[in-house]
């Protein structure tokens, strides 16, 4: 596998403002294209240059280069887009032509020529992403593509363009109660502080990484890895990671997490107070104390609620920790990443010893961890003392069955990112009527033809799950920026009614005809992947009328 985060990995290349790529890499590289016209000269640029006007960085690209974001190049005079704009078909990926080049995300098409997709130019079941759509430098002109389509004989419009975003930032979710950092702890990828860990949610550990303080707050280097590191986290490659006074990690979304070296496999069935309401019944004639270790809370059976109500007699068993209420403890050792997320190796290290007036010679006891990952059996001797003891079948199957219980552990990524600024002009003169229609579900967002959360309140603040959407969907600009697809969906009289480009709108057949407007007339190169089958169908139904 390989991970973006070693030292030893060729490093992104940056030009500065106006100059041009300076790797030595050339546009030769075989690649589906999208045609644009150049910005006009400036007076200073040598001959065989063209200049990028598709962000701010206004890259002056000498014949045969590429721009400093590697999608845009200069191929005899003319400026065009390197990769291909991504439709979506909601064939499924089995039926799709495997011999067709168009269908495969590792085969490029031939420079400059129109991709040989095997749809339709008339198929509705197309959608057009923002995936290679490219942006628009500066913000007032309409979106690259504004596609008229009819649903259901209802005219739709979908606004279609790259946005790039300042604001924007991945949310982390990994699902282990293993200690990886104390809160608030800065995240580094390749030595710069590139986030921070934020609150753990139920069974799982939070980070947050990237965003505008560490792309253009810091230093340099600061933005130019933390834009690397969330291009390579948005486009589902394997990034690793270490924590101030915590762990080491490697980060790939929807893969298992690999802390410390090690492969994460369960994520806990519950803290272990869940633990002990959820197999209370499972256990009960077959113990007399079981204790569920876990960092959060730590469960005691027969103190529980769930052993009283099964009328369990008390085992006088005491555990250290501060006790929350009946049977249930925090703190009983300190985060880590031995038994339940606690740093303990023998469970009996929490156990402070057993009331002489209650508990029992031959007192049965199950130490288990909240996945089942780590289980103990012991009986009590004549001095109270517990003592290892063979397993009783009965029991190591409701071990068994906590781990069945426990999912796999994944880490999942969500990319956060602010559209609510220019991006808008792109699709309206007005942009406040698009927020707005966003707000009164009148307008559905995907990315990359992803279902998008839109966040309440102020602005167009969009979350998307990456694993959704196609791969490849993220690009970056060396301001440094993050770029990613974005779509907005709506009928034709919501379009209308926000004071949307209507002179832009054009029919998907002339989209595929044409490329976008600014092409004069040059075929649009394309690749189309069937839709994630976990996505809605089509991807962009506003709510109003899904
Ligand atoms: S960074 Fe890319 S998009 Fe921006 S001007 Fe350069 S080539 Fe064009």
């Amino acid at each position: 596998m390989s991970s973006y985060g070693n030292p030893a990995m060729t490093e992104h290349t940056k030009v500065d403002f106006g100059a041009e790529r300076v790797d030595g890499e050339t546009a030769s590289t075989p690649g589906p294209t999208v045609l644009e016209k150049a910005a006009p000269r400036s007076e200073r640029m040598a001959t065989n240059k063209i200049e990028c006007n598709a962000c701010p960085v206004l890259c002056q690209i000498s014949e045969g280069r590429t721009g400093a974001c590697d999608r845009y190049a200069n191929a005899q005079g003319r400026l065009i887009r390197v990769d291909p704009v991504v439709f979506l078909s909601r064939a499924d990926a089995a039926s799709l032509d495997k011999t067709n080049p168009a269908n495969l995300t590792d085969t490029t098409i031939e420079f400059g020529a129109a991709s040989p997709t095997q749809d339709s130019l008339a198929d509705p079941s197309l959608f057009v992403t923002g995936i290679g759509a490219s942006s628009t430098y500066p913000d007032y002109k309409p979106a690259p593509f504004i596609v008229a389509s009819k649903r259901d004989d209802v005219d739709m419009i979908t606004v279609v363009t790259e946005g790039i975003f300042s604001y924007c930032s991945f949310k982390v979710k990994i699902d282990t109660d293993r200690f990886l950092g104390p809160e608030q702890s800065n995240v580094r990828c390749q030595g710069e502080i590139v986030g921070h860990v934020t609150t753990a949610e139920y069974g799982s550990q939070m980070l947050s990484l990237g965003g505008v303080h560490h792309l253009t707050g810091g230093s340099k280097k600061e933005g130019r890895v933390t834009c690397d590191m969330m291009l390579a986290l948005g486009n589902k490659q394997a990034v690793e990671f270490t924590i101030d006074g915590g762990a080491s990690l490697v980060i790939r979304a929807g893969a298992a997490p690999i802390v410390d070296g090690v492969e994460e496999q369960r994520m806990r069935v519950g803290c272990g107070s869940a633990t002990i309401g959820i197999f209370a019944k499972q256990w009960f004639d077959h113990v007399d104390e079981v204790v569920v270790v876990d960092d959060h809370i730590t469960g005691v059976l027969t103190e529980h609620q769930a052993g009283r109500c099964l009328g369990m007699a008390r085992s006088g068993l005491k555990i250290r920790g501060r006790k929350s209420t009946p049977g249930r403890y925090f703190q009983v050792a300190n985060p880590g990443t031995g038994w339940g997320g606690t740093d303990i190796h023998d469970p009996l290290a929490i156990v402070e010893g057993f009331d002489p007036a209650v508990a029992k010679p031959g007192m049965r006891l199950l130490m288990v961890s909240t996945t089942g990952e780590h289980a103990q059996w012991y009986e009590l001797d004549h001095d109270l003392v517990p003592r290892i003891a063979a397993m009783p079948d009965a029991v190591r199957r409701t071990v068994e069955r906590i781990g069945e219980n426990c999912e796999p552990s994944l880490a999942t990524v969500l990319f956060l990112g602010g559209a609510g600024g220019s991006l808008r002009a792109g699709a309206t003169e007005n942009p406040v009527l698009l927020t707005r229609a966003i707000k009164q579900k009148l307008v559905n967002v995907t990315c990359g033809g992803a279902p998008a959360y839109v966040w309440p309140g102020g602005g167009i603040t969009v979350m998307v799950d990456v694993s959704r959407m196609p791969d490849h969907a993220f690009g970056t600009v060396p301001t440094p920026a993050l770029v990613a697809p974005i779509e907005f969906t709506m009928t034709y009289d919501a379009y209308r009614d926000l004071g949307g480009h209507l002179d832009a709108v054009r029919s998907l057949e002339s989209v595929l005809a044409n490329g976008p407007d600014h092409t004069e007339g040059a075929p649009l190169a394309r690749r189309t992947l069937a839709s994630n089958p976990d996505n809605p169908w089509p991807p962009a139904m506003p709510p109003m009328l899904g």
